[in-house]
């Protein structure tokens, strides 16, 4: 018989300490009252950076800045099950995570100089990232085959002692506020199709480094601070040969290392998001009236709020299972669960998102309302990080591993009666039988 295990037999147990608890208890204070305010101001980088600086320094006396590190680069090497309470938290605000040291793309690029990095590469890029002096660009997509790096053509080739770079990435994120670049580029064509790309550190004032500013449904002229993206077109450029990150052809796993524990966190930011709109259908609903009755005691909406409720709930669930099981097992034994946590819970803040824009009607679609916002952000969360179907590709490749092909169904009753007989025939009244 065919079979997919679901989970693995263990308790799970997403309890945490009552120290953490408080930890948590304050985060939600200060980023409600500290941070959701700067929301509504139209704040340009540099203003932003002005004023979250005395409240980057009250995280850091709360010793929660950059918590994802461990503790000899100054994080508090909290497991993925403790971050992702965090980030459930952060995320129900875009301007929390930079405040707390753990704002994408430098979170995770810390993330991998911390597994990869020379000590001078340590001293020049990580340091003063983790210490919020500098920032950082992913530099890996290439317009039309993000969803399959193996496609990518931008090249790095050996010259002397120099890396010399060719080719465009597109729709990097805050290359435009960057220090250097976490670029990934083709070293050796002729290697294995996933060994075939390195990461190379590249500084951004770089000769040959070209930005066009690409806008998007997040429009830049309205958010201007925080999230921007560009295509980069490199036309040799040189950097030193050391600038190599990590193994010659190690590209692919350095980025699957990045992103597997980047998943989780996004995926409870976005459970914050939900948090949010979920408040918003819900206090709308028992706030106004229409054709005689509460919203609330209309049966679409209750149906709304029903499914919300549960959608969420499960979606969060199932990201604190995955990280559980990083915790335990590591990245790698968790792919299939990483996955699956990556499209539903983008479809699930999508779906919350839309209903809360939606009992709001127009309202919801102006800008006097943040739902619109969260609801672009909804939809790019479908797309970056890899996009749904892909993901679906490599759970249903999982979970169809555990399958196989049989002529006649495994469940076929007539075959299974004639079994069945076999085993208790003997047992049996010929009447009784029909
Ligand atoms: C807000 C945002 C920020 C981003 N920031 C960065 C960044 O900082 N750095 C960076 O390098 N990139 C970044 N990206 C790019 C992102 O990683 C890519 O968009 C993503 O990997 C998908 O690649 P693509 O857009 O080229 O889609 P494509 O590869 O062109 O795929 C297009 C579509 O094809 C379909 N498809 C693909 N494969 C399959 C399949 N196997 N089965 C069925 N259908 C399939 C899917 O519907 C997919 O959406 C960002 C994207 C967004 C939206």
């Amino acid at each position: 018989m065919a079979r997919h295990v679901y989970g693995s037999g263990v308790a799970w147990d997403f309890s945490t300490d009552p120290e953490f608890d408080r930890k948590l208890a304050w985060m939600r204070e200060f980023v409600r009252e500290e941070i959701y305010p700067l929301e509504t101001l139209q704040l340009d980088h540099a203003t932003f950076l002005r004023i979250a600086a005395p409240l980057m320094e009250t995280v850091r006396e709360h010793g929660l800045w950059a918590a994802h590190l461990g503790p000899e680069l100054g994080g508090q090497g909290y497991g993925q099950v403790k971050l992702g309470l965090m980030h459930e938290i952060l995320g129900g605000c875009e301007f929390a995570p930079p405040i707390f040291g753990n704002q994408a793309p430098d979170s995770g690029n810390s993330e991998i100089l911390a597994i990869a990095a020379t000590p001078e590469q340590r001293q020049r890029w990580l340091e003063p990232l983790l210490a919020g002096e500098i920032y950082s660009a992913f530099s890996m997509t290439e317009q039309g085959t993000g969803a399959d790096p193996t496609q990518f053509t931008t090249s790095a080739v050996l010259d002397g002692d120099e890396w010399v770079i060719n080719g465009t990435k597109w729709f990097v994120s805050n290359v435009d506020r960057s220090h250097f670049h976490v670029l990934m580029a083709v070293t050796d064509p002729e290697a294995h199709r996933h060994e075939r790309a390195s990461m190379i550190i590249v500084p951004s004032d770089t000769p040959g480094i070209e930005l066009r500013p690409i806008s998007s449904m997040n429009d830049p002229d309205e958010m201007p601070s925080l999230h921007t993206q560009a295509e980069v077109t490199y036309t040799d450029v040189r950097v030193p040969r050391e600038s190599l990150l990590g193994e010659r052809g190690g590209a692919f796993a350095l980025a699957q290392q990045r992103l597997g524990p980047g998943r989780i966190h996004h995926c409870m930011r976005w459970m914050g998001v939900c948090r949010r709109a979920f408040d918003a259908l819900c206090e709308r609903a028992v706030s106004k009236s229409l054709h005689g009755s509460r919203l609330a005691d209309k049966q679409t909406v209750q149906n709304w709020v029903a499914d919300s409720a549960a959608a969420v709930e499960a979606a969060r669930l199932l990201t604190l299972q995955a990280a559980w099981k990083i915790d335990r097992e590591g990245a790698e034994a968790a792919r299939k669960e990483i996955a699956m946590i990556k499209y539903h819970g983008a479809t699930v803040m999508h779906d919350v998102v839309d209903r809360a824009l939606q009992i709001h009607g127009s309202f919801g679609y102006s800008t006097d309302l943040p739902l619109e916002h969260m609801y672009r952000w909804a939809r790019a969360a479908r797309i970056y990080d890899g996009p749904d179907e892909v993901h679906k590709v490599t759970v249903a490749r999982s979970v169809l591993r555990g399958y196989e092909p049989r002529d006649v169904p495994s469940e076929h009753v007539p075959t299974r009666r004639a079994a069945a007989l076999e085993k208790y025939g003997d047992l049996l009244d010929a009447s009784a039988l029909r």
